[in-house]
């Protein structure tokens, strides 16, 4: 690697120096995906955000990065590091949370599911596909009725059939849907008490998707409605380890701790963007970094930095294993990526507004991710309930 390569791979929001503890490997991977994405795709952002469009011809060329699985990664098992993982994440979302979801959803969410709930026949014909895109997906639980309350009040349903499944119901939310081969929808087992995972190809007879319209925040990350009416599915598109919410969360652990690396990736982006903005932009005869209460503002983005990375990397380190901890690691990175946003749209001023300068991009992107991957509330009610052993989701 060039020195003026690892120069480009500064973060200066990570003041601790996380950062440090990549190999050079790692850094030189990164430091081409950070080269990609200033050339390639960030000219792209200000107008799919605008317009609403979204620019899935991003996928390819990031899947021919080979972020996964370029063997100069490999570790012992042949397989990234959770920290390298997490600071690609971090680059993406450093960049625009929308394009960390876009390619994430993929390689992310929905390999997940599939190499946590396929059966090892399922992986093998399907993992490669994944990595490379040629085979897309996504993962649709929300219902237009049942958001928090999904785990007890699923409402699509699956009957079994002679010859496969036929599913009925609605899906809500659902994110990258319209770019997806494959929607893999979760549904109650008509006469059972079994919750199942299929892999439905988005465009099956009885499929109807419909882009969310006017959507405020993470405009170019497209979220569908969906309506299944009698869609038939074969047994063999049903991922086997996959038969409650318990497996659900099983398959979903390892993921939880990409909302934290999204909360930091997030806040070093606008850090950069309020840093930049503060030093170039005079008031008063000075340039307004200069001035206490701009500091101050600063100096509290890079200790919410601190706070979300020290998370994210624990989890690179120590690998979550319970359902609470990632309630109380989504409250936190949420709350520091939400007051981050804003004080560095605070710094920006009145051109905080104006997509241009990033920060208000972050400021409104925040609101979704403080949203999805569960509510506040939910989370502090899932921690709330392991301190106390007392369940508060219900009045009694
Ligand atoms: C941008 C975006 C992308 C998404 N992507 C996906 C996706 O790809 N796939 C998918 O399946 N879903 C997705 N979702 C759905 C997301 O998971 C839900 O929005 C989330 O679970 C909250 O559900 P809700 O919006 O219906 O809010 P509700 O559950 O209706 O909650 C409304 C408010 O009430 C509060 N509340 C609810 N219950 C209680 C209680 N017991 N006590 C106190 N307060 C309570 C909530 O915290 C919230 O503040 C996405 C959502 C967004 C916004």
């Amino acid at each position: 690697m060039r020195e003026d390569e690892d120069v480009l791979l500064d973060y200066p929001g990570d003041l601790v120096g996380f950062a440090e503890a990549l190999t050079a490997a790692e850094r030189a991977k990164l430091t081409q995906l950070r080269q990609h994405l200033e050339a390639q795709v960030r000219p792209l952002l200000i107008p799919a955000w605008e317009a609403g469009t979204c620019p899935a011809e991003i996928r390819g060329p990031l899947a021919a990065l080979r972020l996964e699985d370029d063997p100069a990664l490999g570790g012992d098992d042949g397989r990234p590091s959770a920290l390298y993982q997490g600071f690609k994440t971090l680059e993406l979302s450093r960049l625009d949370l929308g394009v960390s979801i876009i390619y994430g959803g993929q390689v992310g969410m929905f390999r997940t599911l599939v190499l946590e709930g396929g059966s090892p026949e399922q992986i093998a014909a399907w993992d490669a596909d994944i990595l490379g895109f040629r085979k897309t997906g996504c993962f649709a639980l929300t219902e237009p009725d049942h958001g928090s309350d999904i785990a007890g009040g699923l409402a699509t349903t699956a009957r079994r059939t002679d010859d496969g499944w036929v599913l009925h119901g609605r899906k809500r939310w659902i994110g990258n849907a319209t770019i997806s081969d494959e929607i893999c929808v979760i549904a109650r087992e008509e006469g059972g008490d079994r919750v199942l995972a299929f892999l439905v190809p988005s465009h099956a007879p009885g499929m109807e998707l419909s882009v969310i319209e006017h959507k405020a925040a993470l405009r170019h990350v497209h979220n569908a409605d969906i309506v299944l009416s009698g869609v038939h599915v074969a047994e063999e598109a049903r991922l086997p380890r996959i038969e409650s919410f318990r497996d659900i969360n099983r398959a979903f652990r390892s993921l939880r701790a990409v909302i934290a690396w999204n909360s930091a990736g997030m806040q070093l982006g606008a850090y950069d963007a309020a840093l930049r903005y503060a030093q170039q932009r005079e008031q008063f005869g000075a340039p307004i970094a200069g001035y206490q209460l701009i500091q101050e503002k600063l100096v509290q983005i890079v200790a919410n930095i601190a706070q979300t990375l020290a998370l994210a990397v624990r989890t690179a380190t120590h690998p979550l294993i319970d359902d609470v901890t990632p309630s109380l690691i989504k409250l936190v990175a949420a709350d520091r990526l939400r007051e981050t946003a804003a004080l560095a749209r605070e710094i920006v001023g009145g051109n905080g507004l104006l997509l241009e300068h990033d920060v208000a991009r972050f400021f409104v992107d925040a609101e979704a991710m403080y949203t999805f991957e569960g509510t506040r509330e939910t989370n502090v009610l899932i921690v709330g309930r392991k301190l106390t052993g007392i369940s508060a989701f219900t009045r009694r």
